[in-house]
């Protein structure tokens, strides 16, 4: 329900236009087709997956025999199924202690509103959880990550001044000593242009192995569905900066361009781990493909 209600203005925008579409019956023809492409372009689909979607639409119209329009809203769910299931897979965080997730991602992605949302998440699990401020660009947000830790008890790893990467290769030694299971390290928000920066969270990464040669064990890249298209280049540019192993989609509630899930899917798939539908700190879920394309839909 509060998926649905995240996810309600691409629901309204994406899913309400899909149905009248369809419901509106009649032929499946040439024209069908295009006014579909546009609904998918418009919701940043973006022009691979809705080439490909339309591709299986069509195939499976074949298969099938559908004849009449109203038959293509269910062929179109299990087709964005088929098409997002492969990016349903669960962080297992049970695998090293301490497990060291580094958060990656530009200015204002929501890298901070979604450690605390991820502490919580694990906490409620019954794990210990460690920060790392590593954001040591933004006193701001070294600040905010320690106000946070305070509220919910939770132990904050921070610098005066310093380097991300000493920040993080503490925080790693504190959360071994301490016999924590988690380490969320932030970094500094970056552009994938700024090569200099992009420089600086590789040598991140590579201080974090050497604190621990088998981390970092998940390089999360924090994507703002907002920036529809624009998500896909920065999912490009990190991966091939710095080896990214997984997302979080971020602000699907204030944006109608929840699409780009499949764009991602098609062009630089991912696992997205979790989802961010609001600003509290409840507001992260799993990813569940079918729950996703269940919420577009209903
Ligand atoms: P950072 O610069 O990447 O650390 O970004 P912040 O965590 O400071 O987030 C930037 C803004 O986005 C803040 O106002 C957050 O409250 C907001 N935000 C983060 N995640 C979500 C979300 O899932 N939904 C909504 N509506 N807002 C979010």
């Amino acid at each position: 329900q509060r998926l649905k209600q995240g996810l309600s203005r691409t629901r309204e925008q994406f899913g309400k236009q899909l149905s009248n579409l369809f419901s509106r019956g009649g032929k499946i023809d040439a024209d069908l087709y295009d006014e579909l492409e546009t609904i998918l372009l418009t919701a940043d689909v973006g022009v691979d997956a809705s080439q490909y979607l339309l591709d299986s639409l069509r195939q499976r119209v074949k298969k099938d025999r559908l004849t009449d329009a109203t038959q293509l809203q269910a062929a179109l769910h299990d087709t964005l199924c088929t098409l997002l299931s492969p990016l349903e897979q669960a962080l297992d965080v049970s695998t090293h202690k301490p497990y060291v997730i580094m958060l990656a991602g530009v200015n204002g992605a929501g890298k901070t509103t979604t450690i605390g949302k991820l502490a919580k998440y694990y906490q409620a699990q019954g794990k210990s959880v460690l920060l790392a401020a590593g954001d040591t660009f933004r006193a701001a947000a070294r600040e905010q990550l320690m106000v946070w830790g305070e509220r919910n008890n939770v132990a904050v790893i921070a610098q005066d001044g310093g380097d991300s990467a000493a920040v993080i290769f503490d925080a790693i030694a504190a959360a071994r000593a301490r016999g924590i299971d988690i380490v969320l390290a932030d970094t500094a928000g970056r552009l994938p242009t700024q090569l200099n920066l992009m420089e600086e969270i590789r040598k991140v990464k590579r201080v974090i192995q050497k604190a621990e040669p088998t981390a970092p064990h998940e390089v999360l890249l924090v994507l703002d569905a907002n920036t529809g298209q624009n998500a896909v280049t920065q999912v490009k540019a990190f991966d091939d900066a710095l080896g990214v192993t997984g997302l979080v989609l971020t602000k699907l509630d204030g944006t109608a361009k929840g699409g780009v899930i499949a764009a991602i899917a098609k062009t630089r798939p991912h696992p997205i781990r979790f989802i961010g539908v609001g600003e509290s700190l409840e507001d992260l879920r799993p990813f569940v493909a079918q729950d996703f394309v269940d919420a577009l839909f209903e």
